[in-house]
C-alpha cells in the first residue's frame, strides 16, 4: 500500500503549443489573428487596480448584464466561467451523474473524455460518418446525458439545428450540451430552443471570435433552474472564479458589436479564399463553418506538411489519432498570414 493508490490519476488534456519567438506564424490553436476591439484596450487602460484590494463581485454582473442585452436573455438564464473550459468542467460535474453513458462523437474536442475520466463518469463515444458528420440518430437512444460541439471540432463540420432540436427533444429526461465554441463564424446557434427546452445547455467562449483567448471568459445560457444547479456546484468548488478586470474587458467587447462583426466576417472571408487555394493545391476537407479547415493532401502526408510548415516556421495542428492521423487542423489567420501559407504550400507540392 502506498499514497500512489490514493491518487485520483488522470492523462490531462494536451494544448496546442505556444512557441516563444514572435515570428511564428500561429495557425495551431485557433486564435484570432486580429486584435481585440479598441474598446477592450480603453477598458484596460482605464481600469482601477484599487478595485483588486477587494474580493470581486461573484456574480459578474456587469459582464452577465451585457450577456443578456446582446443576447436578449435574461441574467437568469447566464452563467459564467474562466474559458468555456472551465464552464464545460463545472457543467459535466453538476449535469453529468448517472450510472448510464455519456454520450459525444469520437472524434470531437479531445477535453471531454478527459473531464468525464477526471469525475468517474462512464461514456461511450458515437462514431461520425465517413464524412466526419455527426448521426444524430446515434444519441436518440438512452444514456447519462449529451454533449455535442457544434460546429464539431476539429473537424469544423456543422450539425443541422434540427438536427441537434431532434437529440435535445429525445433526451428531455437528461441534459444536452451543445458546445458553440466556433458558432460566430457561420454557423446556426440553438441558443433560441433554450425557451422550449429546459435540459440544454449552450455554452459559448469570447476566445475566439471576441479575440479574447487570453482574459479567459466563457459562459453558458439555459433556463433558470439549470443554470441554478450549475451555480450551486461552481459556488461549491470556488466562487471567485472571473476578476474585475476581466469581467470590465468582456463587457468592453460585447459593447463593440461592430468590431465583432468585422473581424468574424473578415474570418470568414479569409477561409472562404484558403478553401480554394488549398483546393487547388491538392487537399480535401469538409465545409468548414469554423475559423479552421480541418484538411487532407491527396499525395503528402499529414506529417510531411507538418514538419515542412513547422522548419518555415508556420505551426499548424496535428492529431496523432486514429482515423484522423493524416489530416492537419489550420487555422483561419490574418490575409498576410493566409498568403505565407499558401506560398509554403505552394513550393511543397511543385517539389
Ligand atoms: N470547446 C471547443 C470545441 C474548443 O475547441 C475549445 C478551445 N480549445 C474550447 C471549448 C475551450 O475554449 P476556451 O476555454 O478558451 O473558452
Amino acid at each position: 500500500m502506498s499514497w500512489e493508490d490514493n491518487v485520483r490519476k488522470v492523462i490531462p488534456y494536451t494544448p496546442g503549443e505556444q512557441p516563444k519567438s514572435r515570428k511564428v506564424i500561429k495557425l495551431n490553436t485557433n486564435e484570432n489573428p486580429y486584435p481585440p476591439s479598441p474598446l477592450v484596450e480603453k477598458a484596460i487602460k482605464d481600469f482601477d487596480a484599487g478595485l483588486l484590494r477587494k474580493y470581486p463581485d461573484t456574480q459578474a454582473t456587469e459582464l452577465v448584464n451585457e450577456l443578456a442585452k446582446t443576447y436578449g436573455l435574461k441574467s437568469e438564464n447566464i452563467f459564467t466561467g474562466i474559458g468555456s473550459d472551465d464552464v464545460l468542467a463545472l457543467s459535466f460535474l453538476t449535469f453529468f451523474n448517472s450510472q448510464k453513458p455519456v454520450l459525444f462523437p469520437d472524434i470531437t474536442y479531445s477535453f471531454y473524455d478527459v473531464w468525464a475520466e477526471l469525475y468517474r463518469i462512464p461514456y461511450e463515444t458515437q462514431a461520425l460518418d465517413s464524412d466526419f458528420r455527426i448521426v444524430s440518430a446515434d444519441y436518440l437512444r438512452d444514456n447519462g446525458g449529451v454533449v455535442i460541439a457544434n460546429p464539431n471540432a476539429p473537424t469544423g463540420e456543422e450539425l443541422p439545428l434540427t438536427e441537434i432540436e431532434k437529440i435535445v427533444r429525445f433526451n428531455k429526461d437528461r441534459v444536452v450540451i451543445v458546445d458553440e465554441a466556433y458558432v460566430d463564424f457561420g454557423a446556426e446557434s440553438a441558443l433560441p430552443l433554450i425557451e422550449k427546452y429546459d435540459n440544454l445547455l449552450v455554452v459559448q467562449t469570447f476566445s475566439k471570435s471576441r479575440a479574447l483567448a487570453g482574459i479567459r471568459i466563457g459562459c453558458a445560457f439555459g433556463q433558470k433552474k439549470l443554470i441554478g444547479f450549475l451555480k450551486d456546484v461552481k459556488f461549491s468548488f470556488n466562487s471567485y472564479t472571473l476578476n474585475p478586470l476581466t469581467i470590465a474587458v468582456g463587457a468592453a467587447a460585447l459593447r463593440d458589436d461592430a468590431y465583432f462583426k468585422e473581424i468574424t466576417a473578415k474570418t470568414v472571408a479569409t477561409r472562404e479564399r484558403m478553401k480554394k487555394e488549398l483546393k487547388r493545391l491538392g487537399f480535401s476537407f469538409g465545409d468548414s463553418k469554423t475559423n479552421f479547415v480541418f484538411a487532407r493532401h491527396e499525395r503528402l502526408s499529414a506529417t510531411e506538411i507538418f514538419q515542412y510548415l513547422r522548419e518555415k516556421e508556420i505551426y499548424v495542428r496535428h492529431f496523432k489519432q486514429a482515423r484522423i492521423d493524416n489530416y492537419l487542423r489550420i487555422s483561419v489567420g490574418t490575409e498576410e498570414e493566409t498568403d505565407c501559407l499558401i506560398r509554403a504550400l505552394e513550393e511543397l507540392v511543385s517539389c
